[in-house]
Formats: C-alpha cells, structure tokens, sequence
C-alpha cells in the first residue's frame, strides 16, 4: 500500500509512546540518521502540556532505529502497523543522557561487566476492557468470562505472534472486566523492547476491534488494580540459568540473594519508577495482592518481590523456571527505567556483599509494627510525592541516572502530581484511564 508508513516509537518518562512517522521507502534513510525531535519533547506531560525543562526551544536529539520493532500486516481495512523502536542520540552522535532505552542499556551493561549475568525479563499485563457490562458482568476467572473475551484474546494472541512478541497466557483476570496476557521471557534489551511494544500491539488490537481497553492502575477506585508485574531472572555467559540453589531457604543463590537485597534497599526510590504516577498509588497497598510493604517471600503475592519457584522435579528444569517477581510496577511505568533501575540495585547488592532478606511467610499487613521491623519491612511510599522525594533523597539510587535524566524525571514527575491534585479519586481514575 502506498501510505505504509514506519511509526519512529519511543517511550518516554510518562510510559507513553511517542512517535514520529516516515514513509516505508524513507526508513532505510531514517535508520541512518533517525527522526528529529526536540528535546523539550521529554517534558510533555500526559495531558499535553510541558513540565519546565532546561532545554525550551532550542535543542533537539535524533531518533534512530535500535533494530526491533513490531509489525502487523493491513487487515480489515486498517493500515499496516509497523512500530520501530529507536533511542535518543545527541548532537555528538552519543547516547543521550535523558534517554531510557540507553539508561537501560547501560544499567544491563554494567551487570554483565560486574557479574557476567545477562538479564531476562517478562512482563504481565493487566488491562481492563471498558463500558462493556456484559464484560464486566461475568463471573471471574469463569471459562464463560474468557469466552466472553474469546473474540479479543483470539486477535491478540495473533498480533502478538505476528509481531513476534511470544504471548504464553491469556486469561480473564479477577476484576470487572479486566483481562491478564503475559509473555515469554527475553534477554537483555529484549524484555523491556517487548514490553514497550506489547502495550502498543494489544491497544492496536482494541482499536482494530472497537474495544476499549485501559492498562490505567486503577479503572476506578473501587476496581481491582492492574498491575505490571516483572518476572527476571539470569543466565551466564554461556547461556547458563544462574539463579537457583536447592541448598537455599529461598532456592536462589547467594550472589542473587544479594541482587534481592539491594532492590529490598531501594525499594521505595524505584517505587517512583515502577508506579509512577498519582494515581498509581490508588493500586498499592495491602490486601490487593499488589502489595503495600516492601517485603520478599516465596511464593508470596503479597510481597513486593516473591519467588517464583519450579513446579518441576528435574533440577535442570528447576535451575531454568525459577524466576523472581517484582510486584509494585503498573501499566503506567517505563519499561527501560524499570529494568534499568533494578538491574542497578540488584548490582549494588552484590557489590556490598548484602544477605538474603528476612523471607516472609504471611500477608505482611497482618504482622504487627514489632514483627514488621524485626524482617525490615517498610511500608511502600503512600504517594508518588513520597517516592519520588524517596529517589531524591537515596543518594546512591539517584547516582545510577545521569543528573539530566533524574532532574527531568523528578520534573516531569512533579508538574503531574501539581496537575491533578485536586482532583478526586473518581477523577483521578478517569483522567488516568481514558489516556493510558
Ligand atoms: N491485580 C493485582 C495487582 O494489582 C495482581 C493480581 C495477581 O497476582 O495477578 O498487582
Ligand atoms: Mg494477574
């Protein structure tokens, strides 16, 4: 067709994808020296306006093409699909400091470097379908729930296969309406890369099929969450899974359990990454299973990172499916700053040397202040002001972004909460839905 196009995508500090399109014929040029765009860019706020930025009118960075990117053919009278995924380079042709893919990147380097682990990565999707009662009307996780949604989940599991974005899951989860697709683990950049582009494939399924969906945090304050999850674990550099010891109480190794401790430290500065926005902390908070302390356990949906340990019997199989899950982050986080942020405090336990954290075998709600404080567990900031002056003030956690990026964030992060403030919950939820 001749209106193909290439969508130049990249997902900025409020989790949403921008992108700025060239004609399939352009992209091989494209791909040389990106897309203009001013760096200002970075400052635009969900709602259209912009945050204060240092850099105004005057500066731009170049988008250019990373070599991923997820594609879907012209089908029912909708245009070809094709999302190419790039990262900022700056006037010298470097990464840009105020880029997230290139923040990740770093991050995910220096673990290889320190430890010769390569991560991997695979995220869930929580998501609600909107304005459909007879959706919203069934019962949960009923097969009649998931034949309700038959129509959707069959199209999305296509896209995503087209794609090549590996869906494994597809299930009506236990809200009014609300759906969970999850996806096979990647390696390195490819976790976050697919995540990005997930989001993107499955809002492009819903608009394919008139249906609206929301990976907002909360649809509504009396709704069930959608969350985010992560599941990581690590393989060497042979190609070896390196998290799992049967020896362990918590069936992972030292050096992991070293890796666990320092996301345990910075738990609430990468709070500010992982539920980034006001209303995400409608989401967090006991009870929910999207966690309110920051705790670890096995097998514990109330801990903000739980193992996941191997079903299986053969150690080989062991060694290879248990992951960890880090449970805090929604729909509403940068996938890059995400794994970025982890991957550094993860290393900066390892780096000191940090044991495994006090294991939790109870909803840690239901412990008192006393036993809470003899497992070190901490509530998880209340609000994205508290997390994000929590990042401000962890002064090794804050060290991990480039000063641009980190000021940009906080920015960025600070002209949205002043936005909203005095909206209800109700609005919040609305405001938040019908964007994300
Ligand atoms: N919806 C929950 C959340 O907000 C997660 C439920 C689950 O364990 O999948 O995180
Ligand atoms: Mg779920």
């Amino acid at each position: 067709m001749n209106g193909d196009v290439a969508m130049l995508s990249w997902c900025d500090l409020t989790g949403l994808v921008r992108c700025r399109s060239v004609l399939q014929d352009q992209l091989s040029a494209a791909g040389r020296y990106g897309v203009g765009w001013p760096s200002a860019g970075q400052a635009i706020l969900p709602f259209g306006t912009v945050a204060d930025n240092p850099w105004g009118p005057l500066d731009e960075v170049r988008q250019v093409p990373v070599g991923a990117n997820a594609m879907l053919a012209a089908r029912d009278g909708w245009p070809m699909f094709n999302m190419v995924l790039t990262r900022s380079i700056d006037r010298d042709g470097r990464p840009w400091d105020c880029c997230p893919r290139s923040f990740c990147e770093a991050a995910l380097g220096a673990l290889r470097q320190e430890t010769g682990w390569t991560m991997l990565s695979a995220f869930e999707f929580e998501f609600t379908r909107l304005g459909e009662p007879e959706v919203s009307a069934r019962p949960v996780y009923t097969l009649d729930a998931f034949r309700t949604s038959a129509k959707f989940f069959d199209a999305a599991v296509f896209a995503l296969r087209e794609a090549g974005l590996d869906p494994q899951t597809v299930e009506p989860e236990f809200g009014a309406g609300q759906l969970e697709i999850a996806c096979g683990p990647a390696a390195g950049m490819a976790g976050p890369d697919r995540a990005v582009m997930i989001r993107e494939v499955l809002r492009e399924v819903a608009r394919r099929q008139d249906v609206r969906i929301t990976f907002a945090p909360k649809p509504a304050p009396n709704e069930v969450g959608n969350g985010q999850h992560v599941h990581f674990s690590f393989i060497d550099a042979a190609g070896k899974p390196v998290l799992y010891d049967r020896d362990s109480p918590a069936l992972i190794s030292p050096l992991a359990s070293s890796f666990v401790a320092g996301i345990m430290r910075h738990m609430s500065a990468i709070c500010a990454i992982a539920a980034p926005a006001p209303v995400s902390y409608l989401r967090l908070g006991p009870h929910h299973w999207s966690c309110g302390y920051g705790s670890f356990g096995l097998q514990n949906r109330e801990a903000a990172i739980r193992v996941c340990p191997p079903a299986s019997r053969d150690e080989t199989d062991r060694a290879r499916a248990i992951n960890l899950e880090f449970r805090p982050p929604d729909g509403l986080c940068n996938p890059y700053l995400l794994i970025g942020m982890l991957a550094y405090a993860g290393l900066s336990g390892i780096r000191d040397k940090l044991p495994l954290p006090p294991m939790v075998d109870r909803d840690p709600a239901d412990l008192s202040d006393e036993e809470r404080r003899s497992l070190s567990i901490a509530p998880l900031p209340a609000s994205l002001l508290e997390a994000l002056d929590a990042l401000a003030n962890d002064t090794e956690a804050r060290s991990w972004m480039p000063p641009l990026l980190h000021d940009a964030f906080q920015s960025v992060k600070r002209s949205e909460i002043a936005a909203v403030q005095d909206k209800s919950p109700e609005e919040l939820c609305a405001i938040y839905r019908n964007i994300y």
